[in-house]
């Protein structure tokens, strides 16, 4: 009923963008490009910026060239006449005040049945001073009709070729028509609105859309923001409602020596700490009474690393985790492989996060969950949020997990068809105990036939929600352990939200012989010495990579709009800084001009797997000297002889990524460095610039990364194509809020989940709606 009722009452939010006026099969699909295919998308495709054309200049203020609003009255009949072939001119006169000027349209023939000699229009372009005339070439014009005034704000969208401005404008007017006329569900309860002076739904799709002023801008701003975070909220809140009433099996408690020895390194205590408790969620509990545990065949086992027998580690196993709802007879369960899947007893799963700052060792944490885990007869599943990263953990493990007798498969979107069917047949006939992957793992045809455990080298990149699907991937009826490895250190305040559901291991020291990475911050008057001090790390056998904000230079016609468009209202952290440097041109630069004599190479996140592997590989094993890359390197990639991390345009990146991408040298014995390169000139990007230099400590920097930058960048959000992968991805909070903000639309999603659990009350059906769009992965990234 609640379904149909909804389709039924906003069923023009269904209304396919093909059959807009004016949007045809290829226009339609440059929408599905930018993730719009239905009235709805189209509505929440909110202006990346506004143009200011309120303030208007007079002919005679206008400078040369400048870009601007101008109202002008038509002076002259157009008149149209033939250049050369297929070019045709329509040119006229008009005037202010102050003087006046030619416009001039070139291939546009029904200009001439648009202006007539008297009428008002606003005009916005570019003035060209001609002698002492002015010109303007075809510029963008609005008629100045009495009681109708003219919106001071212009939005811009986001743009995909082939579409316009102008279309976009127009196909956004229409929905918002509808709107008008049939109403726009709220996500955000009525009591919350008004306890937050927020507007209502209809009002702020029509404010962000068509602002009358910068107030109106402002208001939907807040409006959305709250939006945003309250259905992430809502999401995270029914994650771990859902959890609570899982029930997961319990394993047994395994020997670990054999997983231990064959590890190079001896684990450190943090590591140590955490494995117990990992344990202490996952396994049986040991009796507490002696008598009893001699009678018990499973003798748990403490981690004993035999690379140093005299000092033996040992964990806190007689602590009892606390949702132990074990009995007696579990401790008689035998230890066997062939009882996979017999469940002798359950309780909720572990939901654990093991944060950790990069290079911590997080790996062999996760593997010894993965060896408990297979040992006892139950799948395990590694997610890694990049190709890269996926194939990484699968090089290290692999190995390590064959050396002691199982197999391992890696499964990502560049796996060949054969190869991935095989490998799912196994995961479903159970032959197969580990796997590891990227998204692909999520595709609903991914089935296990007994899942014990998942875990997540979450990295940041993954959804919350993501998280959950993969946990709930379950053929047996049971739920999987889960596991989420995070990298990056996350403020209190914010990991209670985030990971709220999780219980929390930190492993707060980094394994031995690890050394300080310099940080140095310089401007661009650096980089002759830079180049120089490149070229000395590569002399002595060093590696470097150069990491830069953007791919390519875009020739994008909205990115020109924007460089040249005059007075815009942007939503960015704009410091005022230099240009961006893209890898691809840069990467270019150095080798033809500056490093002829070295091996350079760039690699960004649209380029194929196979040739970003490619190019991973040999900069691993020291065929290439500077790689130029954009921060697909920022996660997790491990090159121990890299020893100089140099970032351009640093102000651009969030404190958290920087440490992210410092954490990519230091990992051998070289002396290492970071330099951040950075003109920026506003005080927030000093600052930041500053914390990078004085500290190395996670922690310390997730914090001032929060205070200075709001909470948007510790919330996953995919790459910008958030609605094709099904991650979440704030669109207006990242920018806008503050952790109180996030703080209060959590709370409010609480609130509305104890009073409504499954979200069935009419007044939250939208708000369901919206929740299990973004809990729903669709399988896209992967064939
Ligand atoms: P992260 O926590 O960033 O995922 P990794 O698990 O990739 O860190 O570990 C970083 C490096 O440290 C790897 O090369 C790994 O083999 C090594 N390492 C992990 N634990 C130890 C240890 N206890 N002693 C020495 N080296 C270790
Ligand atoms: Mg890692």
């Amino acid at each position: 009923m609640n379904k149909d009722s909804l389709r039924y009452n906003y069923e023009w939010l269904n209304t396919p963008i093909r059959s807009f006026p004016g949007v045809g099969e290829k226009r339609a699909a440059a929408y599905n490009r930018i993730g719009i295919t239905l009235a709805s998308d189209l509505l929440r495709h909110f202006p990346r910026a506004y143009q200011h054309r309120g303030n208007i200049k007079s002919l005679a203020e206008a400078r040369d060239g400048e870009i601007c609003a101008l109202i002008l009255t038509v002076g002259t009949q157009p008149q149209g006449s033939m250049i050369k072939k297929g070019l045709t001119v329509t040119k006229f006169s008009a005037f202010d005040d102050s003087g006046k000027c030619t416009v001039v349209f070139f291939n546009q023939n029904y200009i001439r049945d648009v202006f007539h000699i008297g009428e008002t229009f606003r005009f916005w372009g570019k003035v060209m001073r001609r002698g002492r005339g002015a010109e303007l070439s075809s510029p963008q014009f609005e008629p100045c009709l009495p009681g109708r005034p003219l919106p001071e704000f212009v939005p811009l969208y986001p743009l995909s070729y082939p579409l316009t401005q102008k279309l976009i404008y127009s196909s956004v007017g229409l929905a918002l028509n509808y709107a008008a006329e049939s109403g726009i569900p709220e996500i955000i309860p009525e009591e919350v609105r008004e306890k937050y002076s927020l507007t209502d739904a209809s009002t702020a799709y029509k404010m962000i859309h068509r602002p009358l002023d910068y107030t109106q801008i402002e208001k939907a701003r807040a409006y959305f923001a709250f939006e945003e975070l309250y259905t992430f909220s809502l999401g995270l809140a029914l994650t771990k409602n859902r959890r609570r009433q899982g029930s997961a099996h319990i394993m047994n408690r395994v020997p670990l020596d054999g997983f231990l020895s064959a590890l190079p390194f001896k684990l450190t205590d943090a590591q140590n700490g955490c494995i117990s408790d990992i344990i202490r969620d996952m396994c049986a509990d040991i009796p507490h009474n002696t008598n009893k545990a001699a009678s018990a065949p499973a003798v748990p086992e403490n981690i004993t690393n035999t690379h140093d027998s005299a000092e033996t580690q040992t964990t806190d196993i007689e602590h009892v985790s606390i949702n132990c709802v074990v009995s007696a007879d579990k401790y008689n369960a035998p230890v066997s492989e062939k009882n996979a899947g017999t469940a002798y007893n359950i309780r909720p799963p572990m939901s654990r996060l093991v944060s950790g700052d990069v290079g911590s060792g997080k790996t062999a944490v996760a593997a010894a969950a993965i060896y408990i885990c297979i040992k006892n007869g139950f799948q395990a599943a590694l997610m890694a949020p990049t190709e890269i990263l996926a194939e990484q953990h699968y090089r290290e493990l692999s190995p390590l997990f064959s050396f002691l007798g199982y197999d391992c498969a890696l499964l990502t979107g560049s796996t060949p068809a054969k190869s991935k069917r095989e490998i799912k047949q196994a995961l479903s006939d159970g032959s197969l105990p580990f796997v590891i992957g990227t998204h692909a793992l999520l595709t609903a045809d991914v089935i296990f036939k007994n899942p014990g455990l998942v875990i997540t080298d979450e990295q940041h990149r993954f959804g919350v929600m993501q998280r959950a699907t993969l946990a709930s991937r379950s053929g047996s009826g049971y739920d999987p352990h889960v596991l989420v490895m995070s990298a990056t250190p996350i403020p209190r305040t914010l990991a209670l939200i985030l990971y709220g559901d999780l219980d929390v291991s930190t492993i707060d020291t980094l394994p031995p012989g690890r050394q300080k990475v310099d940080t140095y911050c310089v401007g661009e008057s650096y980089r002759k010495r830079l180049n120089a001090f490149i070229r000395k790390n590569v002399e002595q056998g060093g590696q470097v990579y150069i990491v830069c904000p953007t791919v390519e230079k875009k020739s994008d016609p909205d990115e020109e709009e924007l460089n040249v468009a005059g007075e815009i209202i942007t939503f960015d952290f704009d410091d005022g800084a230099p240009p961006l440097k893209s890898a691809v041109q840069y990467a270019g630069e150095l080798q033809s001009k500056i490093f002829p004599d070295l091996r350079t190479a760039f690699l960004h996140g649209k380029m194929k797997p196979a040739e970003k592997d490619k190019i991973m590989r040999s900069f691993a094993c020291g065929e290439i000297d500077i790689l130029v890359s954009t921060t697909v390197i920022e996660v997790g990639v491990n090159v121990p002889n890299a020893s100089l991390m140099i970032v351009e345009n640093a102000e651009r990146f969030g404190l958290s990524q920087l440490h992210q991408l410092r954490g990519r040298v230091g990992r051998g014995s070289r002396k290492s460095y970071c330099i951040l390169v950075s003109d920026a000139k506003g005080e927030n990007a000093k600052e930041r610039m500053k914390v990078m230099c004085a500290t190395n400590n996670g922690f310390e920097i997730a914090n001032k990364d929060l205070e200075l930058r709001g909470p948007g960048d510790f919330i996953p959000s995919g790459d910008g194509t958030a609605r094709q992968s099904g991650s979440f991805s704030l669109t207006v909070a990242s920018l806008c809020t503050d952790v109180t903000l996030l703080q209060k639309a959590y709370e409010e999603a609480e609130r509305t989940v104890a009073r409504d659990p499954e979200l069935k009350a009419p007044e939250n059906r939208y708000a369901a709606r919206s929740v299990s769009s973004i809990l729903k992965i669709q399988s896209h990234s992967i064939n």
